[in-house]
């Protein structure tokens, strides 16, 4: 009764198309459910995704939940959850990806899960990391640990997009640090993050973290363009 009251003056809206979702919905709508284009790249296009890091850096396996598009539901799921307050989409999206990837030989070796990290001027100001609960779930279907104290932001930098491209491509791959290395000595370890545009991030996180002894980096995000 108490549940319902709550329910008829705070409705709950889809984290995707922004609906009023219904009683038995969580975060998502079932529409939204079964539209949200997949990326299905741990299954049949692993070449596809892994493509983007060849000749740059070496990584094992990549894979991302969703394919992303200017104007889609996906990039209003994804600014729902960066700029809205949403951090719960986070725990859906690892969730759903977790129990997908947990199925896949080449995941279940993952020994720890880490964050694309923010800058603490970042984190401060939305108060949360928009991978971190991703993260945590996917560490949870995987059995694996998941670690935030290795790498680390170490600049900030919001005049980036105004710079031409290679000196932001060198401004990202300098941004990355490491500290508590021991930690992640001969682990496999799944970056994550939430959107693949270019893979310059993550090339820079793995340039940051591949002098670490006996390491191997896989990448799981949320969402990359096509
Ligand atoms: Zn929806």
């Amino acid at each position: 009764m108490l549940r319902d009251l709550v329910y008829l003056f705070f409705p709950k809206y889809c984290a995707a198309c922004d609906n009023a979702l219904f009683k038995n919905e969580r975060i998502l709508c079932t529409s939204c459910r079964h539209e949200l284009p997949l990326g299905n790249f741990h299954n049949v296009n692993a070449k596809k995704i892994e493509k983007v890091f060849y000749g740059r850096v070496n990584i094992e396996n990549a894979t991302a939940l969703f394919l992303f598009q200017k104007g889609s539901l996906v990039q209003n799921l994804i600014h729902n959850l960066k700029y809205r307050g949403r951090e719960e989409i986070g725990n859906e999206l690892g969730k759903w990806l977790g129990n997908e990837i947990s199925q896949n030989i080449d995941y279940q070796l993952i020994d720890v899960v880490i964050p694309v990290p923010l800058h603490q001027k970042r984190l401060r100001e939305r108060g949360y990391n928009q991978v971190e609960q991703f993260g945590i779930e996917i560490s949870k279907k995987l059995n694996a640990d998941y670690v935030d104290s290795v790498l680390k932001k170490k600049s900030y930098n919001n005049k980036q997009s105004k710079r031409g491209k290679l000196t932001r491509w060198k401004n990202t791959a300098e941004t990355f640090g490491t500290q508590n290395e021991s930690l992640l000595e001969n682990k496999h370890i799944l970056i994550v993050d939430d959107i693949i545009t270019t893979g310059a991030t993550i090339e820079a996180c793995v340039r940051a973290l591949q002098t670490i002894p006996g390491i191997k980096i896989s990448v799981a995000s949320m969402a990359i363009t096509e």
